[in-house]
């Protein structure tokens, strides 16, 4: 009898591993899902925040129902990063990494904005559509915005703690313009240099259609606490940071001291992957969102 049973159970398992096979081809990518916000580190209620950090990250320039005075906008923007530095990359060795056009940190957008007052929050690095886009240090997905009927586009931001950026503030990292939204949930942690996303022109312009470039651009606090309202992520306390300070291995970290800085100390080497994936140098803990072509002729 017993010997019955286990031939029977044989054939039943049989069974079952032919008709796993037979469904195989056609077999769907696992669903992950978002991490509720309110589980992931430091997150707060939109409603502690407050409204100077709306106005600052954009909020009320997006296009959306609310409207804010742009004039006051710009000068909280100011008060809280958003000033010229003059830093400019300088890749550690040579290498030939894509670069920042002529859409710099912190230039005026007014004209850009049919006369409304406004400032680049970030610096355009173009690339051709589909290029993937790398994370610039260890962190996690805190946003992810279609931004449908606004100029930022598609949009992924990733959180820093102190420890994966190796700074003393939590930094955020925005990218936008991207090609589709990632397939990276909410709450994923993701290691420097993944991929997040790929390079496209999403966001309207009116009539102008824009060239495929990534926006990228980043925010800092002292304070652990941030929000994501579904439009925008707002750190508590938040300034932004010119992008390519993120990568000084010392303070100053803000614009208003970086800009007084003497010429020479504004060229700032800067770390990145190579086109292998070796980072560079080999302890950084961020790096340039695309790698490095290939090393320049000298
Ligand atoms: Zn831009």
């Amino acid at each position: 009898m017993r010997i019955l049973l286990i031939c029977l159970s044989v054939l039943l398992l049989a069974s079952f591993a032919r008709g796993g096979e037979k469904i195989e081809p056609q077999q769907a990518a696992p669903v992950v899902d978002d991490i509720p916000f309110e589980n992931l580190d430091g997150f707060v209620p939109p409603e502690q925040i407050g409204d100077e950090i709306a106005k600052m990250v954009g909020k009320y320039d997006g296009g959306g129902k609310e409207d804010a005075d742009a004039g006051e906008c710009v000068r909280i923007q100011q008060e809280r990063g958003v000033v010229q530095t003059g830093l400019t990359p300088v890749f550690i060795d040579g290498a030939d990494c894509p670069e920042i056009d002529s859409e710099k940190w912190a230039i005026d957008y007014t004209g850009k904005r049919e006369g409304r007052p406004a400032l680049h929050k970030g610096v355009d690095i173009p690339q051709p559509r589909g290029t993937p886009i790398l994370a610039v240090a260890d962190g996690t997905v805190v946003g992810k915005f279609p931004n449908r009927h606004n100029r930022k586009g598609i949009e992924i931001m990733l959180r820093h703690t102190p420890a994966q950026a190796g700074l003393k503030y939590w930094t955020y990292s925005q990218y936008t313009h991207l090609r589709e939204m990632s397939p990276l949930p909410i709450g994923a942690q993701v290691k420097m240099g993944q991929e997040i996303g790929k390079t496209a022109n999403t966001g309207s312009m009116g009539k102008r259609v824009r060239r495929d470039a990534l926006h990228f651009a980043i925010l800092y606090s002292e304070s652990p606490d941030w929000t994501n309202d579904g439009k925008v992520v707002m750190p508590r306390d938040g300034y932004f940071m010119d992008p390519v300070a993120f990568y000084r291995l010392e303070p100053p970290y803000d614009s208003q001291a970086l800009a007084k800085m003497p010429r020479e100390k504004k060229q700032t080497p800067t770390p990145y992957l190579t086109a292998d994936g070796i980072p560079v140098p080999a302890d950084t803990k961020r790096i340039w969102p695309f790698p490095a072509c290939a090393k320049k002729k000298r």
